[in-house]
Parts: structure tokens; C-alpha cells; sequence
């Protein structure tokens, strides 16, 4: 047969996983690349429960990123449905990002590239957070790796500073296969304004408490309504497992709580283009995190 009219390029879609310890930045790497801020992102590890998607259209390619969960050992329920969670969405994956932070490397990440050879999927390596470091340290990263002939590439990045974004992308797409569009170019991600929402407030919570409070709590937005010609209307119920805990959250007069819901309202807002009016509720529920049960029930799967 013979080839008529002009070269038609190929479109290339997949998913795209990105794996790693808890705080190397994967989020802030698929928000970088989104130019979007999809996934909560803070300087504690295990800010992210969820496996958060997002989509990257171009003109030759659509490719879905899935942020996961970091991968750790699992100490109580919520965590080991976390890590099940990353679990699940590697095997969706055409393409596995595992990354390092270059600012240290060591057994764990070792450990978890160890666990990422049952996936087919080929795997790129991205090193990260190479603004914190000299070349001379992120060389000896990228000729030990290359060593284990483990990775497809090895890529030195920021994330945080989009370095080396342009580069990694054109490897990415280079790697998936030939197809067309899963998603309308309109849609970002596949997860409900109200999940957002929910997700936003926690950030909050993990960017404004000491250490104990944010792995103690979750956040349930139970109710989310567009009203035309009036703000949204958002009710957050924020859950923690003691009532010492609560009464942090809420701090003295309200204040800490007021300072969470100002800061969330303004991001949801961000997000939606609409002017919202957030209410903020906290309730106890004893342990949550370590009964299964109540994991599920409230949004974790
Ligand atoms: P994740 O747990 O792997 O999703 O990591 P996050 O994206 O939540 O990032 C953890 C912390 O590292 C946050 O404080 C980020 O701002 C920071 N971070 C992420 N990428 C970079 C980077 O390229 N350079 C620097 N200096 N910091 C980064
Ligand atoms: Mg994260």
C-alpha cells in the first residue's frame, strides 16, 4: 500500500506511576509538571493517602500521571491501605518513575526499587531535588544506578524548581505506547471538586500542627453545594482520634481552626474559580487509624 497525504505523527497515551520513599516529591513533581496543583504537598512525609491522578495533554500525547502514597512499612491500617494503594496503581502503570531525593540515597530506596521489579513496566529513574546538592554530589547517584541496569534513564530533576522537567517529558512520552486519547483534553483528573476539597484542608492541617496532629487526623467534606449567584457552600468535618487532640486543633478561642479554614477556603477557591464559605467541625472518633473499618468508611480504599 502506498502512504497518502502528510505524515500524520504518532499520539502517544499511558499511565505514568510515580513511586518512592514518603517526601522525595513526588506530588510536587506531578504538580510541576501539570502546571496545576493537583496533589497536597508539605514538608512532612506520608502527606499523601491517596493515589491522585492527573492528566497532561499535549498535542502529540496525553499522559495520565498517578501520584501514590509513599512506600513504607506499614506500622497501623491506614497505612497498609496506603501502601496497597501505591501497590495497586504501579500495576496500572505503562511507565514506573521511582525517585530519589539527591540529597540522600540509601537502603530504603534501595529496598523500594527491589520491590518495583515484579511490575513489567519500564522504570525510570528521576533524581530529585538537585538544587540542594553539587553536581559532583548527584553524579555518584546516577553512575551507581546506571550500574544496576535496573532503569530505562536515569534523569536529574527539580521538582521543586521545574529543572529538567522538558527533558523528562519528551522520555516519558517517548516510552508510551502508540493509541489515542483515554480522557477529553478538558478534564484534569478524575477525582470530585468535593475530594479536592477535602484534600485541601488536610494540607492545611499537615502545614500548621506539630508533629502528632496531622497523622491523627482525616477529613471528610460532607456537604459541597454550587449555589448560582451565591458562594459554595463547603462543610468539612475534620476527625482526630483524642479529645486533647481536638482541642489543638481548635486552639484557644478558635483561632488555630480559623486559621486552617481561612487558608483552605482560599485554596478551594484557587481551585474552583468560585468564591466558596467553608465550615470547619471537629470530631473524635477513637483510633480510626487502626481500625479498618472506619479506614474505609471514612474514604480510605
Ligand atoms: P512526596 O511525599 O514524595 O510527595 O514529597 P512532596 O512533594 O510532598 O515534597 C516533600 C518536600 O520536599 C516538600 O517540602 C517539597 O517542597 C520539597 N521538595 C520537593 N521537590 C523538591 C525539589 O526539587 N527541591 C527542593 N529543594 N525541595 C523539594
Ligand atoms: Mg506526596
Amino acid at each position: 500500500m502506498w502512504e497518502t497525504g502528510s505524515q500524520k505523527s504518532l499520539f502517544r497515551v499511558g499511565y505514568v506511576a510515580i513511586a518512592g520513599r514518603p517526601n522525595v516529591g513526588k506530588s510536587t513533581l506531578m504538580n510541576s509538571l501539570l502546571r496545576q496543583k493537583l496533589s497536597i504537598v508539605s514538608p512532612k512525609p506520608q502527606t499523601t493517602r491517596h493515589r491522585i491522578l492527573g492528566i497532561l495533554n499535549g498535542d502529540d500525547h496525553q499522559v495520565i500521571f498517578l501520584d501514590t502514597p509513599g512506600l513504607v512499612r506499614p506500622k497501623y491500617s491506614l497505612q497498609a491501605t496506603m501502601v496497597k494503594t501505591a501497590w495497586a496503581t504501579m500495576k496500572e502503570a505503562d511507565l514506573i518513575l521511582a525517585m530519589v531525593a539527591a540529597t540522600g540515597v540509601d537502603a530504603d530506596d534501595e529496598g523500594v526499587f527491589r520491590s518495583l521489579e515484579v511490575f513489567e513496566a519500564p522504570k525510570f529513574l528521576v533524581v530529585n531535588k538537585v538544587d540542594l546538592v553539587s553536581k559532583a554530589g548527584v553524579l555518584p547517584i546516577i553512575d551507581h544506578f546506571r550500574g544496576t541496569g535496573f532503569f530505562r534513564e536515569i534523569v536529574p530533576i527539580s521538582a521543586l524548581k521545574a529543572d529538567g522537567l522538558d527533558l523528562l517529558l519528551s522520555l516519558i512520552v517517548r516510552s508510551l505506547p502508540e493509541g489515542e486519547a483515554f480522557y477529553p483534553p478538558e478534564m484534569v483528573s478524575d477525582a470530585p471538586e468535593r475530594f479536592f476539597a477535602s484534600e485541601i484542608v488536610r494540607e492545611q492541617i499537615f502545614l500548621q500542627y506539630g508533629e502528632e496532629i496531622p497523622y491523627s487526623t482525616t477529613v471528610r467534606v460532607e456537604a459541597f453545594e454550587e449555589r448560582p449567584g451565591r458562594k459554595d457552600f463547603i462543610r468539612a468535618v475534620i476527625v482526630v482520634e483524642r479529645n486533647s487532640q481536638k482541642g489543638i486543633l481548635i486552639g484557644k478561642g478558635g483561632r488555630a481552626l480559623k486559621r486552617v479554614g481561612r487558608a483552605a477556603r482560599e485554596g478551594i477557591e484557587a481551585l474552583t474559580g468560585r468564591p466558596a464559605y467553608l465550615e470547619l467541625e471537629v470530631r473524635v472518633k477513637k483510633k480510626w487509624r487502626k481500625d479498618p473499618e472506619l479506614v474505609k468508611r471514612l474514604g480510605y480504599r
